[in-house]
């Protein structure tokens, strides 16, 4: 008899064109984070019929699991997809483009929830023969912070869960490659807003105003001195002004300015210091040109770490499983993206692992980008690189290191 890795495979193989026609309509039907309501009925819709629990708005959203109950004994597993679209104005001229203005699937979460339910859909055919469980964790709402992974995680759904297993399709890497990185693989971000308030007037009289511009250029220059000065240049931190409103009349002294901007570091050590030393340089700049200020501070996702054994696991099943469309795993070192599957990570040892979507030969688009695409050749990979994680997983379990 078949091992339960080939049935699945097979099974896989024989829906191919299913995971595309899933993928097409969600990237047709795109919905923002935390307003994914018909992603989510015909997400849940799809598994009515089926063997399985299903619980729906899971969390602050729109989450929704599906619990896969083994007919044996054995450990339990997360797998995660995730299904929100972006506030971005498709440029693609692809037959199935967004048919909702200035909102569109500019990251793939199309793609990553259409190979899940298909892949779902096959191991709930299998599920006799599964040791273990597996639950299928449907999240809304990644890409705006505080995100759907945290309010899901608190509602339980890692509950009974031994480890957790993501994946992202990439644009920028080529099909048939697969990566993964061990420990810190994404950057954890904060993002701040400074509303600087001081006293307006004329150009030709400044001696009477406080100058909001002035002191928000000396601000601006002096953050630049947090990466530079106060990181341990082994370190990695970025910090980025993103919006400065100082839009005005030519001889008026303004009265307020307001800036923005956004974070991002490899280590939880170098956000406490981020955060410190823009807390003192603001207090400080303010302080010498008499001016009063506003700060929000946010501290969004964690830095994403990849557990040693579990992703070396992940990549041992991927290569023992020989799937004919993978020519390569590598390791792709970290990444300056940003996820909240590092909320996952958190709290069970996880994997967040890489799957190339940039046929050869096309042009290509980076994430967010109006004309981005994806190979649809890269489902089926996902599907396959996950159902053999998911089948060594339950067979084998996790290696020593
Ligand atoms: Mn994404």
């Amino acid at each position: 008899m078949a091992t339960l890795l080939d049935q699945l495979m097979q099974k896989l193989e024989e829906k191919k064109s299913r995971i595309i026609e899933i993928r097409r309509y969600f990237h047709e039907n795109p919905e923002l984070s935390f307003e994914e309501t018909e992603t989510a009925s015909y997400i849940a819709d799809f598994y009515r019929d089926k063997d399985v629990t299903i619980r729906t708005n899971v969390g602050e959203g729109h989450g929704i699991t599906v619990d896969i109950e083994g007919g044996k004994e054995g450990p339990s597993l997360a797998i995660r997809a995730d299904f929100d679209a972006l506030p971005i104005q498709e440029e693609t001229d692809l037959p199935f483009a967004s048919k909702n203005p200035g909102v569109m699937h500019a990251c793939g979460h199309d793609g990553h929830t259409a190979y899940m339910m298909i892949l779902a859909e096959s191991l709930i055919e299998l599920k006799d023969q599964l040791p273990g469980k597996v639950r299928i964790l449907h999240q809304p709402a990644e890409e705006v912070p505080p995100g759907g992974a945290k309010g899901m995680i608190e509602a339980g759904c890692l509950d009974g869960m031994d480890h957790v297993i993501g994946i992202h399709v990439m644009s920028l890497m080529e099909t048939g490659t697969v990566h993964y990185h061990v420990g810190a693989s994404q950057t954890g971000c904060a993002t701040f807003k400074v509303k600087l308030q001081g006293t307006g007037g004329h150009g030709s009289a400044p001696h009477a105003a406080n100058d909001t511009i002035v002191a928000a250029a000396q601000f601006v220059t002096a953050v630049q001195t947090i990466v530079s000065r106060r990181i341990n240049p082994f370190n990695t931190a970025t910090v980025t002004i993103g919006s400065f409103d100082g839009k005005g009349s030519a001889n008026v002294i303004k009265d307020s300015v307001t800036l923005e901007g956004d974070v991002r570091i490899m280590d939880e050590e170098s956000r406490a210091i981020v955060e410190e030393e823009f807390k003192k340089i603001l207090a400080g700049v303010c302080s010498a040109f008499g001016i009063d200020y506003e700060l929000d501070y946010k501290n969004d996702y964690p830095v994403l770490m990849n557990d040693e054994a579990l992703t070396h696991m992940v990549v041992t099943a991927i290569n023992e499983a020989n799937i004919p469309e993978v020519d390569e795993v590598v390791d792709s070192g970290p990444e300056t993206a940003s996820e909240d599957f590092a909320y996952y990570a958190q709290e069970r040892p996880s994997c967040f692992f890489y799957v190339g979507a940039h046929k050869e030969g096309t042009p290509y688009y980076p994430h967010h980008h109006p004309k981005f695409m994806i190979d649809e050749d890269a489902l089926m990979i996902s599907a396959k690189t996950m159902a053999a994680a998911v089948v060594y997983y339950l067979e084998k379990g996790v290696l020593d290191k």
